[in-house]
């Protein structure tokens, strides 16, 4: 059977690109980094180029790059370190954040007393920036602000240089989880003043176990896991050396061909829509995914017109394989808190959120395969209420 892959916002597959240059990296370059003899030098230089690599994209210094495992720890290090190191007293955020995002702030809630506000988001998934800007004024506390830019779920992207400079207005910390933006978009940190952001190579085609954390010099902030000096005292343990020159390369190959990868995306994004829409009646899009802007390009989250827990499983025996929610949530009975909040108890109780997620490797065939396949799947079910309203 030909296999599908459709879970991009999950994780991506490794470019050869990639492979080759970790393969190369783990024959020839196998020095510890904090050796002073040329073997760890030789290590040491590869990994201060791909931070330098890093910071250009950016628009940051290389010291504001700090390397860590994955997208979960540099967000646990910047909330629990902005909590435990900065005097953070409370945090604002929202109820649609990722599971690493969400459980580190209630982590800082049980264990350091932090206050929390949530800001709700509306039926569309968007968060009202007027609400933020009256917390930000109702409190002297120091306050960090954690909003993702762009949801894993349904795909809205939030205006993070808008909400950057509120923050900065009022005084507060900014944290922004960009695991889905990084290498997908450009991002200019000397334009948008976040003082926080993190980063996963295995979502643009690098590595999974290598990720890192933008933090603005200025912050003062420290790290959590202490040992050696590695990564300036933030971050100690031997370096992913392999790990880090994968997401080298897989950034360098998401940056030579941003324009041409977003085209590709953008049209099967809007070819996805289009089918889905003319083939299945009653399908509905979830959050802002039909649209162009303010939506990553790489997601569209549906929702099907008939319950159906089955659909991720059969579409899988088929070859094919899609979400039905965020891989960290989907292996759990309850609900996504993002589709509680975007979906109303009816749509909850009578339709089925899929996800379908893309890379540049995805292609129309593919799409006409999984259409077809979910074409066959709805057969078997009566479409009772395709007037569901939406909210
Ligand atoms: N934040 C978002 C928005 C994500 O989509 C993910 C991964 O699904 C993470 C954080 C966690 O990243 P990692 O898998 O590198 O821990």
């Amino acid at each position: 059977m030909n296999k599908i892959y459709l879970d991009n916002a999950a994780t991506t597959p490794l470019s050869e690109e990639v492979i080759d240059a970790m393969i190369d990296t783990m024959k020839m370059n196998f020095g510890n980094p904090s050796s002073t003899h040329s073997f760890g030098q030789e290590a040491k230089i590869l990994i201060e180029n791909v931070r330098r690599q890093v910071a250009d994209y950016l628009h940051v210094t290389p010291a504001e790059i700090i390397f860590t495992s994955c997208g979960t720890e540099s967000n646990n290090m910047i909330i629990k370190s902005s909590v435990e190191h900065l005097g953070v007293e409370r945090i604002i955020s929202s109820p649609m954040e990722h599971k690493c995002v969400s459980e580190s702030i209630l982590d800082m809630k049980n264990r350091k007393g932090v206050e929390v506000a949530y800001i709700r988001p509306n039926e569309k998934g968007d968060i009202n920036l007027n609400k933020l800007e009256e917390l930000l004024k109702g409190s002297d506390k120091k306050t960090l602000v954690s909003l993702m830019h762009a949801n894993n779920e349904i795909g809205n992207i939030v205006d993070i240089k808008k909400i950057a400079q509120i923050c900065k207005e009022n005084n507060a910390l900014f944290h922004s989880d960009t695991v889905q933006t990084m290498a997908h978009m450009n991002l200019d940190f000397s334009d948008i003043p976040v003082d926080f952001a993190s980063c996963s190579a295995h979502k643009f085609h690098g590595p999974k176990g290598i990720g890192f954390a933008f933090i603005r010099k200025s912050s003062g902030l420290k790290g959590i896991i202490t040992g050696g000096p590695q990564e300036r005292s933030l971050r100690a343990g031997t370096e992913n050396v392999a790990g880090i020159a994968g997401l080298g390369k897989a950034l360098e190959l998401s940056l030579n061909n941003m324009e041409a990868y977003t085209q590709h995306m953008q049209d099967i994004k809007q070819y996805t829509i289009d089918r889905v829409a003319a083939e299945i009646p009653g399908v509905k899009f979830n959050g802002r995914s039909s649209e162009a802007e303010n939506s990553l390009y790489t997601v569209v989250s549906l929702l099907l017109p008939y319950k159906n827990p089955l659909i991720g499983l059969q579409l899988d025996m088929k070859g094919i394989a899609v979400s039905q929610g965020s891989a960290c949530s989907s292996g759990a009975s309850k609900p996504s808190m993002v589709m509680m909040m975007v979906l109303s108890e009816d749509e909850m109780d009578n339709g089925t959120p899929l996800r379908v997620s893309f890379s540049h490797k995805t292609n129309k065939n593919e799409i006409d395969a999984f259409v077809d396949a979910l074409k066959e799947i709805s057969k078997d079910f009566v479409i009772e209420n395709t007037n569901v309203e939406h909210r």
